[in-house]
């Protein structure tokens, strides 16, 4: 039996998240993956959430290719300081916020909320898988990883807050200090995508999203 192949537009514009999503559905039977038009200029992520965001970014790559397009919103969910940066965490430190501003950012509101334990630093990343159909439709899954916020960055792998997350059950080791493998295999982007691919690829996952 042939297994028909979904064709989709990567429509991040992040070569960080772009690499990460190629390791994560790369091989996986029955999804090719198109590199995102340089042509396409950057979509502004004006949602209040991250299913809102993801839909934005895929649904302008829907039409400047009229193909369809996967896309992905992530955010830090951090306890201490109820729930931010959230679906702000690309702009965490401003409008033009580098990785390290941000993570320098979140580092002294943690010390500002007096969060120096480790109970009181837990996080979590969740992660927003959609893809959008020129039919105007769209499915999306999502993935959640829980850890601790490190005191101090560590390790030179992976971006943006990866320095800073320790994920449960690691012995206190960050993204950073991990393999891409590693990382992917328990990451809120490695849960999103593989249900994402499933859903598609074999009709499994949970009902779709709104
Ligand atoms: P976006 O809005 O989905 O582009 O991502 C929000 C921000 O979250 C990015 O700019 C990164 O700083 C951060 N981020 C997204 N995914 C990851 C990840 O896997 N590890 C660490 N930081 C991430």
């Amino acid at each position: 039996m042939t297994v028909p192949t979904h064709r989709l537009v990567v429509a991040s514009a992040n070569p960080d998240k772009v690499a990460e999503i190629a390791a994560i559905l790369g091989g996986v039977p029955g999804i090719e993956l198109v590199p995102r038009p340089s042509s396409v200029p950057d979509v502004a992520e004006t949602g209040d959430t991250l299913v809102d965001n993801a839909r934005l970014k895929a649904r302008a790559l829907v039409e400047a290719t009229g193909l369809a397009a996967v896309a992905d919103d992530t955010g830090l969910e951090v306890e201490a300081l109820g729930g931010a940066p959230g679906v702000y965490s690309a702009r965490f430190a401003g409008k033009y916020a580098t990785y390290a501003d941000n993570v320098a950012k979140l580092l002294d509101e943690l010390e500002g909320a007096g969060a120096e334990a480790t109970e009181r630093r837990s996080a979590q990343f969740r992660c927003v898988a959609l893809v959008a159909y020129p039919d105007g439709s769209d499915v999306w899954e999502d993935g959640t990883v829980t850890g601790t916020i490190t005191s101090a960055p560590a390790g030179d792998s992976g971006f943006g807050y990866d320095p800073v997350f320790a994920p449960d059950g690691c012995d206190g080791r960050t993204f950073a200090q991990m393999s891409p493998a590693e990382k992917h295999e328990m990451s809120h982007r490695g849960r999103a995508f593989r249900a994402l691919a499933a859903r598609l690829t074999t009709g499994t996952g949970s009902p779709s999203s709104g």
